[in-house]
């Protein structure tokens, strides 16, 4: 029935679909045309597939059975877009407290929750060590996919695009949400998308910059909220014949103070401050912090030398 030898099969995994974890009732032969086998960068071979993972076509010049995967695990996210957008939409319990019907649900009715977590359950499914013959097939990528609320994806384009066609999203407000966002935050981007389905661009480039300042605004709290502390972790450091004493160093960044020129607009200030130490100990303590500043303005000596760098960086 296949064309190849099958790749080795684990005894538990004898009657399972390599790609989606159904049940296996057919092979999937890679390459389906024998004619093909020059474009393989691993040895010809079949695969125990289901029905539907078994008759997904691939381009005739795939190289490698994890592009095969790719391809597979796609066609099937495609076929059932509209039950994975079930988990998207709403959540198991939002469903069992709501009366929903057939139709609100697109005839998926009381099965809905339960159709979702095949879907996913399938687009998810990683397969198993592949070999041949005992001969592991390599190559597969550490990289591999983009996670997002339970689902594999491919990568971060196609959990987006996905997310675009079954919830019909805007197509363009999503991706510049992710790039501002980061792709950490998709959760976040989606429920922006969700709430914003059908826009004009105006009002998509007013939703941008709205989301762009709260950026902003979270990066200033952050970065008060690092200096807010009383740095003490900081350490002294000797340069030369000065050294930087914790008090100095603490007191330079309390006050903002992060490079030679603002710290010699602040020399006055600093003598009152520690003018209690008297004449000649403020003055090593002020000679001491204009060396380590001054030596700060070599970026290599910065990474080599000061153990203080991250309290400047923020
Ligand atoms: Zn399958």
């Amino acid at each position: 029935m296949s064309q190849y030898a099958f790749i080795d099969i684990p005894f538990n995994f004898r009657h399972t679909c390599w790609f989606c974890g159904e049940p296996a009732s057919r092979s999937f032969d890679f390459p389906k045309n024998p004619k093909n086998i020059h474009f393989l960068e691993h040895a010809p071979m079949s695969i125990p597939a289901c029905s539907e993972c078994a008759v997904v076509n691939v381009a005739a010049d795939t190289a490698s059975i994890w592009a095969v995967r790719d391809h597979v695990k796609h066609a099937l996210m495609d076929k059932y877009a509209s039950h994975l957008a079930i988990g998207q939409n709403w959540t198991e319990e939002e469903l069992e407290e709501s009366e929903f019907s057939g139709a609100l649900l697109g005839g998926f009715g009381e099965s809905a929750w339960k159709m979702y977590l095949i879907a996913k359950q399938r687009i998810s499914y990683p397969g198993w060590q592949v070999a041949v013959d005992g001969i592991t097939v390599e190559g597969e990528s550490e990289a591999y996919g983009f996670e997002f609320d339970g689902v594999r994806y491919m990568s971060l384009n196609t959990c987006i695009n996905h997310l675009i066609k079954s919830l019909r999203l805007d197509k363009e407000l999503l991706p510049e949400l992710v790039d501002i966002l980061g792709p950490e935050r998709l959760d976040y981007a989606l429920k922006i998308g969700k709430l914003n389905k059908a826009i004009i661009p105006y009002q998509r480039n007013k939703i941008l910059d709205e989301v762009r300042q709260q950026v902003e605004d979270r990066k200033d709290i952050e970065r008060q909220a690092a200096r807010a502390g009383d740095f003490t972790e900081v350490e002294a450091i000797q340069v030369g014949d000065g050294l930087a004493t914790v008090e100095s160093i603490q007191w330079a960044l309390n006050n903002d103070i992060l490079d030679l020129p603002t710290l010699c607009q602040q020399e006055d200030v600093f003598f009152d401050e520690f003018a209690h130490l008297g004449g000649p100990q403020c003055y090593m303590n002020y000679y001491g912090l204009q060396l380590y500043f001054e030596a700060r303005q070599d970026a290599k000596w910065v990474e080599a030398n000061d153990p203080n760098k991250a309290f400047f960086e923020v």
